[in-house]
């Protein structure tokens, strides 16, 4: 058995540009192994390219150039073997009005050639909470029964890979939590599970490793736990009370003027207390008239990643 659940390597996508719009380069040949046992986190703004990834990964979007192993099969010589490694729950919302949860199961089921003796449609509705929904039709299903009637189909082949795509975009936190619970405990069972999020917090709650990708490049990619202390940065502003001659010096800060007089002061919490930031502004001769901190979002987190390499 292969220890890598997944392997990618030189993954290229160049979408064909449609009338006036041009061809877009989605991914710029992407490198990544994900290992077996793993909850995996892809993260990234939108238009990183995550969505691309997962539905190459699934069989949904034909790459052009690369090569993807899903569970040691390569997906252009072993396609079936492949494909039913992996269940993948979709970003988008694509259900058939007319089928029930329970059909929509049966007929996916059937798709993936499962066997009728070996169809867990009982089991699933139990865990998607969907059993008093068994037989109502899906348009009368809220968003967030239907979000969890995708991870219902994604679970039918008994898959050793479960990709969710932004599973928790726009759903509330009863669902949310609903979902990572399902995750956690399908997880603990030994399926490997990949999911996308453009929140940081999620993949810092959810994911042993993560990598993040950006423009179609992955820019990071370590365990959780050292990726988030790399991370780690604030940002502190401070307004002087008289314009500043000489700007604060010390390891680790990094200091630049912003409009107005105000300084702007970048240091690492894990390695520089804030109080060690406020002596180098002291030491500076500068008395300050007021100060606050900002976290560093999602954002800043990109261009630190793409300026440090
Ligand atoms: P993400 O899921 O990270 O938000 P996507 O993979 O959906 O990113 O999109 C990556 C880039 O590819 C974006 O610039 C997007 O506009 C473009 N793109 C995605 N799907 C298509 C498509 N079917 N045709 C053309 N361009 C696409
Ligand atoms: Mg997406």
């Amino acid at each position: 058995m292969a220890a890598n659940a997944i392997e990618i390597r030189g993954l290229t996508k160049t979408y064909d540009g449609q009338g006036k719009s041009p061809a877009k380069q989605a991914l710029k040949g992407v490198d990544l192994d994900i290992p077996q046992g793993s909850v995996f986190g892809l993260l990234g703004p939108n238009g990183a390219g995550k969505s691309t990834l997962i539905n190459i990964l699934a069989g949904l979007v034909v790459k052009t150039a690369g090569q993807v192993t899903i569970w040691g099969f390569d997906q252009d010589r072993n396609p079936r073997q492949s494909r039913a490694s992996i269940g993948v729950m979709p970003q988008e919302l694509n259900l058939d009005p007319f089928f029930t949860p329970r059909g929509a199961l049966e007929v996916q089921a059937g798709l993936y050639g499962v066997p009728r003796a070996q169809r867990r449609s009982d089991e699933i509705l139990r865990l998607i909470g969907l059993e008093d929904k068994a037989e109502a039709y899906a348009r009368t299903l809220s968003g967030g029964m239907r979000r969890r009637l995708l991870l219902g189909k994604a679970l039918v082949h008994h898959p050793h890979i479960l990709v969710l795509d932004e599973p928790t975009a726009g759903v509330d936190i009863e669902l949310r939590q609903m979902l990572w619970e399902n995750v956690r405990k399908l997880n603990r069972e030994g399926m490997t599970i990949i999911l996308t999020t453009h929140y940081l917090e999620e993949a810092e709650e959810m994911c042993d490793e993560i990598a993040i990708i950006n423009l179609g490049e992955v820019v990071a990619r370590d365990s959780t736990a050292n990726l988030l202390g790399r991370l780690d940065f604030k940002t502190m502003i401070i307004q002087p009370d008289r314009p500043v001659a000489s700007l604060p010096e010390g390891p680790g800060l990094t200091v630049t003027r912003r409009e107005g007089g105000a300084l702007e002061i970048t240091y690492h919490s894990t390695d520089t207390p804030a109080e060690a930031v406020l002596a180098a502004v002291r030491d500076a001769g500068i008395s300050i008239r007021d100060v606050k901190t900002e976290q560093a979002d999602l954002q800043d987190v990109f261009l630190e990643l793409t300026r440090s390499r």
